[in-house]
């Protein structure tokens, strides 16, 4: 027997979490949280929690994995053993290799890594708590990350995803409409709106992507927002009003 609930958008348009179809769900960030790290995130998005640690660029080890004319990306996705239900098996999968493997050309286009030969930039990713979306919530934690470890960027990265449920195309997954649902289609872009990251996971015709663009893009749009507004309070330097003359 399905544990499908019978509907997951109910006759008010609502979703089983309350939010509508155009809604991303709640973000909490906290930037530079690992001291060991040249930055790193904490980030939460509804019931996601994921870190990331970012270190470099540093000398690339082993020695034959350096680049003369630019620095490696190393983007390693992990997901620890109590962050789903049933235990993550440890060590890598053919699906972290993937998630690894996407998530760093999403970035790419976005780093400034001829600037560094010989280096290895890496970004290492821990999902703490899995609910749906979590490479879309690791990539945005990365260029949070990335931006608190200095590393020179033309932008950030901003990803989202969005889907059908119930025949309706909506934005952000959560795991229930991403269990049911019936296609899920994450996307990551750069700030003038490039797309570096597009994956999909089940069947849509044309008129549904276009659909699911528009609300990916408010979406990322709304994420943007979010991220700068967490990298300028911690940069930003507040600027001293000069006294007034009496
Ligand atoms: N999931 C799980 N066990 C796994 C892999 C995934 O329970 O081994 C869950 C987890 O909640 C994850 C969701 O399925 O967030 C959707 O996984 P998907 O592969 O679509 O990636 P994501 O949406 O997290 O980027």
């Amino acid at each position: 027997m399905s544990d499908k609930p019978e509907k997951l958008i109910t006759d008010d348009g609502l979703r089983l979490d309350g939010r509508h179809a155009d809604e991303i769900r709640p973000m909490k960030i906290e930037i530079g949280v690992l001291s060991r790290a040249d930055g790193s995130c904490y980030l939460e998005w509804g019931r996601n929690k994921v870190l990331v640690g970012v270190f470099g660029p540093r000398e690339a080890h082993p020695r034959r994995s350096q680049r003369a004319d630019t620095a490696v990306i190393r983007y390693k996705y992990n997901m620890a053993s109590f962050s789903v239900e049933d235990r993550a098996r440890p060590g890598p999968s053919r699906r972290s290799i993937e998630i690894s493997k996407v998530s760093r050309e999403a970035f790419e286009p976005v780093i400034m890594a001829e600037l560094f030969p010989k280096t290895a930039i890496d970004i290492f990713v821990e999902v703490l708590q899995a609910d749906a979306g979590t490479r879309t919530a690791a990539i945005n934690a990365s260029s949070i990350a990335l931006a608190d470890a200095g590393i020179p960027m033309k932008g950030l990265v901003t990803s989202c995803a969005f889907g059908k449920v119930d025949g309706q195309i909506v934005l952000d997954l959560n795991k229930e409409e991403d269990n049911h649902g019936e296609a899920d289609f994450p996307v990551a872009m750069t700030q003038d709106g490039e797309i570096t990251l597009l994956q999909m996971d089940g069947n849509l015709t044309p008129d549904e992507i276009r659909k699911g663009f528009e609300l990916v893009k408010k979406g990322c749009k709304e994420i943007l927002e979010i991220q700068q507004a967490v990298l300028r309070k911690k940069f930003e330097t507040p600027v001293e009003e000069p006294e007034a003359e009496v």
